[in-house]
């Protein structure tokens, strides 16, 4: 799948809805649509890079700032002294479903490893 189809390009550019949590010139946040805690937001950078082996393609200070944000993410939601997850699903084995890089910030109850 290429940029054009992408549908969180899409929801970047906001050619389709979502619920906005963060977003500034290089990195966007949103609710997952499907949410399996009380805090579980998506952070994806604006450009589009499909996974992990792609992330070289990213100015290594974006790359940096996709976690810069997850920790802001999770400031904003109050989840900060509870703790949170920071998740990649990455191909096939791990289930990823969307192919544009996005950390799962996750909590708001107990988690554990799967
Ligand atoms: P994965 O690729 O395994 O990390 O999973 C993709 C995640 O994106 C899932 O948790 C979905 O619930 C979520 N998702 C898919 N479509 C949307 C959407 N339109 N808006 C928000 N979250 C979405
Ligand atoms: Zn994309």
């Amino acid at each position: 799948m290429d940029e054009k189809d992408c549908i969180f390009c899409k929801i970047v550019r906001k050619e389709m809805d979502s619920k906005v949590v963060y977003e500034d010139d290089e990195v966007f946040a949103f609710e997952d649509i499907n949410g399996r805690a009380p805090v579980h937001v998506l952070v994806v950078p604006r450009q589009h890079v499909a996974n992990l082996e792609e992330i070289g393609e990213l100015p290594d200070a974006v790359a940096k700032h996709l976690f810069e944000v997850a920790s802001t993410v999770a400031e904003q939601l109050g989840v900060t002294e509870g703790g949170y997850a920071v998740r990649i699903n990455n191909g096939r084995d791990a289930g990823q479903e969307v192919f544009h890089l996005h950390l799962h910030v996750i909590g708001g109850k107990k988690l554990g490893m799967p």
